[in-house]
């Protein structure tokens, strides 16, 4: 058994586990939440855990509030109704996305989709991959699928090797996209095999997730240059959890640290209202504040999108702080260190010329 797939089959899943894993740590309650949303930390994140502490142990390690949640749905981005055919989310005009497994490297507690992840309701056999494909080829207005999950680098090479062969067979689609935490999460499953299984599907490009500046370790860092190497562009989509990132020097360590990795951060999330995650989020204005003393003082190159997934399927809305400053005559507005500047824009075009 290759080394990844032998770290996965030693995840902790059990309540019992995790309080000997964690002495004195654990709530009782928390045996109820794994019912119902399931635990999964592999050895190496679990090590992680243990040598940077409460941002890493957050992310990984069941809560009570995760049954308590007084304002999070299941599908708060209407994910089930934005469905034609079991699989694929098409919210977009252009894009999709295609849920290909149900299965991580590790369960997240802030996941966005915790009613499928792990658990066995979530399509991604085979009958449904072909409807997926069938649904693609009768819409050839779909340029850019984004495989996700679940995390589609759990699934086997040649199972890997089979998805993006067929995708690849349909004219229309120009670019793929895969999501996946792998690098993050478990980055032996990147080996260079896989590599170079990825690389004969070109234009791909790869949106992992970190979240904390610790989780840039050196085995990360090669799972990065490798996928890098095999001429994958690397974006990071980062989400803003309370107590895990929300402050601008961490964010200013991971934005930074991801740079060095090769990785362009892409977006950073605003927590989504899915049922289980309220305990996670910050405000929209504790998110713009931390924006703003980031823009500015970091490499342009650093700074993700700030943007909300909006609730009911609206689409992902950019919050940016605001710059500009109430003027009726001129474009006014402020620096990053809040400079008054102006820009006087042209005159209107003229609509007609005498002759
Ligand atoms: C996020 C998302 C996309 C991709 O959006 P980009 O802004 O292009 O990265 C596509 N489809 C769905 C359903 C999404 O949620």
């Amino acid at each position: 058994m290759t080394h990844w797939k032998h770290l996965l089959r030693q995840s902790i899943t059990s309540y019992e586990e995790l309080c000997h894993c964690f002495p004195g740590r654990i709530d009782p309650a928390v045996a109820a939440v794994i019912e119902r949303y399931p635990l999964r930390i592999n050895p190496y994140y679990l090590k992680l855990i243990r040598t940077t502490g409460l941002p890493l142990f957050l992310q990984a390690v069941p809560r009570p509030e995760e049954l308590n949640d007084p304002v999070g749905i299941p599908d708060p981005l209407a994910e089930e109704t934005l469905s034609p055919v079991p699989g694929i989310v098409h919210k977009y005009p252009d894009r999709v996305l295609f849920l290909v497994t149900n299965q991580c490297a590790l369960f997240c507690r802030f996941c966005t989709r915790k009613r499928h992840v792990g658990r066995p309701s979530m399509p991604g056999g085979d009958s449904s991959f072909a409807a997926g494909l069938d649904y693609l080829k009768d819409h050839p207005e779909i340029k850019d699928v984004l495989l996700s999950g679940g995390d589609p680098l759990l699934l086997d090479d040649d199972r890997l090797d089979e998805i993006l062969a067929a995708l690849r067979a349909i004219p229309s689609v120009e670019i793929i996209r895969i999501g996946s935490r792998v690098p993050c999460t478990l980055p032996m499953r990147v080996t260079k095999k896989l590599c170079r299984t990825l690389k004969r599907y070109h234009p791909l490009f790869i949106n992992t997730h970190f979240n904390h500046p610790a989780e840039l370790t050196d085995e990360a860092q090669l799972a990065c240059h490798r996928l890098a190497d095999a001429g994958i562009p690397l974006g990071c989509q980062t989400v803003l959890l309370r107590g895990v990132n929300d402050s601008p020097a961490i964010l200013r360590d991971l934005l930074r640290g991801l740079l060095r990795l090769r990785v362009k951060p892409y977006y950073l999330f605003q927590a989504d209202l899915t049922n289980g995650t309220d305990h996670f989020r910050t405000t929209i204005e504790e998110g713009r504040a931390i924006m703003r003393e980031l823009i500015g003082y970091l490499s342009g190159m650093a700074i993700p999108t700030y943007a909300l997934d909006a609730p009911g399927g609206g689409g992902k809305i950019p919050l940016t702080p605001e710059y500009q400053v109430a003027s009726h005559d001129i474009f006014r507005f402020q620096s990053y260190r809040g400079e008054l500047c102006s820009y006087p824009e042209p005159p209107p075009p003229p609509t007609h010329f005498s002759t």
